[in-house]
């Protein structure tokens, strides 16, 4: 019984993941990829000082928690980071075209799309394109690819940091424990991750919150607090210091229409 109620599960995932594999290669051709941009607030200001770029499929129901991962699996990450950079250097001239005051856009960069090696080429390109400057595009990177230290990864960061692209350090505190490394990594801005937000955020073991945005401000680094959701947690967060709130709390990710006048209630 066992052994079927296995093979069974395991048909089922394999049918999932080829449905999806075949929904992302109908999207790559019919331009079935959209962005929606979540608001980042500055703690101080309450003012909006940025977006994170977060990519949806246009086929309703399935959703990033699904497609990336079989993207990464199949080797079309790559794809997925292009036309992502494309779309957000595009909305950033839109709205400026528009008449808005711009801010940055990150967007998201998988550590296997360092086997992209065009991809520094093209977003270059796309930033002349649409002759949008490069400070207002920032690359989100996960703590493990700024570990791998490898010279193909150096390379890369180096090439950003000479264009004037900002690097952000995503889900910082889900993967590592050493600290040491913060002090060589060419990152400007550190994004904590919910999960640590989730678990010390609380009383009794806050301080240790408080304590990493003071080690990062000793650092040189700015920090970013993801996955706020209540009031509390922005106005102890506010209280330690940290210098931008991304989360529920004030927004959700929204189409740009929205987003770019998106301003938080009084
Ligand atoms: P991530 O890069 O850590 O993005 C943040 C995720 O947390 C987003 O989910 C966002 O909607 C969600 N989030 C933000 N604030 C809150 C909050 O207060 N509470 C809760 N529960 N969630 C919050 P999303 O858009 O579903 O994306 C999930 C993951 O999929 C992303 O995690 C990222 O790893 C990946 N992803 C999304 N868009 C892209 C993309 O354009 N390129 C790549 N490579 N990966 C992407
Ligand atoms: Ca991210
Ligand atoms: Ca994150």
């Amino acid at each position: 019984n066992g052994a079927f109620l296995y093979g069974d599960e395991m048909k089922e995932k394999v049918r999932q993941e080829n449905h999806i594999k075949a929904k992302l290669m109908e999207a790559f051709e019919n331009d079935g990829f959209f962005m929606v941009y979540q608001p980042q607030i500055d703690a101080k200001t309450k003012k909006v000082n940025g977006y994170e770029a977060l990519v949806r499929m246009k086929e309703q129901g399935i959703y990033p928690g699904q497609f990336i991962p079989v993207a990464e699996r199949s080797g079309w990450i790559w794809r997925i980071g292009r036309i992502t950079t494309e779309l957000a250097i595009k909305q950033l001239a839109a709205w400026r075209d528009e008449g808005h005051e711009l801010h940055p856009v990150s967007v998201n960069f998988s550590s296997n799309q360092l086997n992209d090696h065009g991809y520094i080429d093209f977003v270059q390109d796309v930033l002349d394109r649409y002759k949008v400057p490069a400070h207002f595009l920032e690359i989100e990177i996960t703590e493990g690819l700024f570990l791998e230290k490898s010279a193909l990864a150096d390379e890369i960061f180096k090439r950003f940091k000479s264009m004037g692209i900002r690097l952000l350090m995503d889900d910082f505190g889900t993967g590592y424990s050493s600290l040491g490394y913060l002090t060589y990594i060419p990152v400007d801005v550190i994004k904590l991750d919910k999960s640590l937000v989730d678990t010390y955020l609380v009383d009794g073991k806050d301080s240790f919150i408080r304590n990493i945005i003071h080690l990062m401000h000793d650092l040189g680094k700015e920090m970013i607090i993801e996955g706020v959701e209540e009031k509390w947690q922005f106005e102890r967060l506010q209280e330690f210091g940290a210098d931008t709130i991304q989360g529920y709390y004030f927004s959700k990710p929204i189409p740009a229409a929205d987003a770019i006048v998106f301003k938080v209630k009084e």
